[in-house]
């Protein structure tokens, strides 16, 4: 995609912390560290998000999170990593398929989503609303 800031990245064409490469993704720093060593794994090939990704390619990208996650929990001294997917809007800003790992330490206060406890009965409701499409 010529105007996608991801594909420039694999391209090198745009300078990126790149720090882990196989044949179908890399993983880098975002430049907006949500906490120290907040780092993306992103396809090599164009994908939009989650929707559209070729389920083949998409358990190989998996695999590489894992990898990325296991080296870089290390690498930073750290037990606990958040590891996020925005798909669509709102919340995708670039339309490329990415992962985000986001390093968690003790006391880091870091709240994901606000979350609202819902009744049974409402649940309920909302499941077999859901269900139908399964
Ligand atoms: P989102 O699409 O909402 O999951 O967010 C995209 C993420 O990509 C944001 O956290 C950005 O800070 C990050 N980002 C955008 N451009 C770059 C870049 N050139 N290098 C590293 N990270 C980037």
């Amino acid at each position: 995609m010529p105007d996608c800031v991801f594909c420039k990245i694999v391209k090198k064409e745009l300078p990126s912390s790149t720090f882990y490469e196989d044949e179908y993704s890399i993983a880098f720093l975002d430049i907006k560290q949500v906490s120290e060593g907040h780092s993306l794994v992103i396809s090599k090939k164009h994908y939009e998000n989650f929707f559209d990704v070729d389920p083949v390619v998409l358990q190989h990208i998996i695999l590489s999170v894992q990898k990325v996650v296991q080296r870089l929990t290390k690498a930073l001294g750290i037990a606990g990593m958040n590891i996020s997917t925005n798909n669509g809007r709102p919340g995708q800003e670039v339309f490329h398929l990415h992962f985000h790992l986001i390093p968690r330490r003790a006391g880091d206060n870091l709240m994901m989503w606000p979350a609202t406890s819902m009744s049974p009965e409402v649940l309920k409701i909302m499941a077999e609303r859901i269900r139908k499409f399964f």
